[in-house]
């Protein structure tokens, strides 16, 4: 794990006297931390960790004493222009999944893809996933030429959640009664991408993130 921890008083900045330290995890547990399962909604485990006076080795230490945060946000853009790739890679399966289900499911004679109130909203998910799609490039291109691309990064996460979760949405709706029904997978995949409006970070602290940073606008908290 890599954990981030307060090593001294904070500075002028309170991200200031903060380390990062690369624990091992299992020569810890029962030394201070323990890890307690959280049966969740999502497809893959999570749990919570607790920390009860754990003792780190010193030269666990990743990088210069103090300055962990810096080393944590820098690779938080990375993780956002991840997971935004993922957002796009989900809506463009529930797109595709969605689409054919509505060209091969006939109801009173005639595909329920012939409708518009399945084509509109098909048709505007894909539109939203195509513009995160500008942005998400957009971000990956400028963190490959070396840049912190942080405004890009966390609209290409916004963005991207937000057309997948439209993509999920409709898609939910296209399947119908079927699309609670296990063996079709729309429920598994829905749930997995609503998660992306709340974590890593949530849509309301990437607002506030472009409002105070990017618009000049007062901290909100
Ligand atoms: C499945 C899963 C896996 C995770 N994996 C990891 C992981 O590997 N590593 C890790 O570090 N974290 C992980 N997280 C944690 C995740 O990053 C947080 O849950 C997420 O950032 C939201 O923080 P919180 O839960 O503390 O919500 P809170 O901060 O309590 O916020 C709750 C709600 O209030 C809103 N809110 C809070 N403050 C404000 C404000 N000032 N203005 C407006 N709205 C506000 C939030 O947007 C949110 O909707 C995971 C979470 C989940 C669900």
């Amino acid at each position: 794990m890599l954990l981030l921890a307060r090593t001294a008083p904070a500075g002028a900045k309170r991200s200031d006297g903060l380390s990062v330290f690369l624990l091992d995890m299992q020569a810890s547990k029962g030394r201070g931390l323990t890890l307690k399962k959280i049966p969740a909604m999502i497809n893959h485990n999570s749990c919570e960790v607790f920390f009860d006076d754990l003792e780190i080795p010193a030269d666990t230490l990743v990088g210069e004493a103090g300055k962990g945060f810096r080393y944590i946000v820098e690779s938080m853009n990375a993780e956002r222009i991840l997971i935004a790739y993922e957002c796009l890679g989900d809506a463009d399966y529930f797109l595709a999944r969605a689409s054919a289900y509505a060209r091969d499911r006939v109801v009173f004679g005639r595909p329920i893809g012939a409708n518009q109130g399945l084509q509109f909203p098909l048709a505007e998910a894909y539109a939203k996933t195509e513009a995160a799609r500008l942005m998400v490039e957009k971000a990956a291109a400028l963190f490959d030429a070396g840049q912190t691309p942080a405004a890009e990064a966390n609209m290409a996460k916004l963005l991207a959640a937000d057309a997948s979760w439209a993509a999920a949405e409709v898609a939910m709706q296209v399947f119908g009664g079927f699309a609670f029904a296990r063996e079709y997978g729309i429920e598994r995949k829905w749930r997995e991408t609503r998660l992306y409006q709340t974590a890593p970070i949530s849509r309301n602290m990437i607002l506030s993130y472009l409002a105070q940073h990017v618009l000049d606008l007062p901290r909100s908290y």
